[in-house]
């Protein structure tokens, strides 16, 4: 009677099993045809850096070097400037006169977000850095005011 109640057991864990095998069949495939097919990536994914800037059109950054302390890589090189009262650069005394990220450093941690008062440094949800060269890697104040994807989600002022 025992090995009757074992069968029985057996063909019940089998038919369970084939019950997600079923379901997964039934759930289409989770593979995309990347990259003609853009891959979705969560809200607050970590890629890519980007420099904000106000809506006026100033820069966020005010060159207080917050975030070039914060990296425990030293991926961060950030030279300040004055801002001419006439035409500042940011609503700030300072601002970022050069701004630099070391891809090649960054571990992505977020550490520089963090410590930014003012928000001015994200990172963005752009994921695709392969570059040709080494010197790719190092983004200009340039490249970080105009991501090729804007699109990260920040809390209200
Ligand atoms: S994400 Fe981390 S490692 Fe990369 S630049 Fe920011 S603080 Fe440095
Ligand atoms: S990005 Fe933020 S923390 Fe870094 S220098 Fe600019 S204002 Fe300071």
């Amino acid at each position: 009677m025992a090995n009757v109640s074992t069968v029985f057991r057996e063909i019940g864990a089998v038919v369970q099993a084939m019950g997600v095998t079923l379901r997964a069949l039934l759930a289409g495939p989770l593979t995309v045809q990347y990259p003609e097919q853009p891959i979705a990536v969560y809200p607050r994914f970590r890629a890519r850096h980007e420099l904000r800037r106000y809506e006026n059109g100033l820069e966020r950054c005010i060159g207080c070097m917050l975030c070039e302390a914060a990296c425990p890589t030293g991926a961060i090189h950030v030279e300040a400037a004055e801002n001419d009262p006439a035409h500042p650069v940011s609503p700030g005394e300072r601002y970022a006169k050069v701004y630099e990220v070391n891809l090649m450093r960054c571990v992505f941690c977020g550490d520089c977000e963090t410590a930014c008062p003012v928000e001015a440094i994200v990172l963005g949800h752009d994921f695709e850095l392969a570059v040709y060269d080494r010197d790719g890697f190092l983004l200009t104040k340039e490249q970080l005011l105009n991501p090729k994807v804007p699109n990260v989600v920040v809390r209200a002022e």
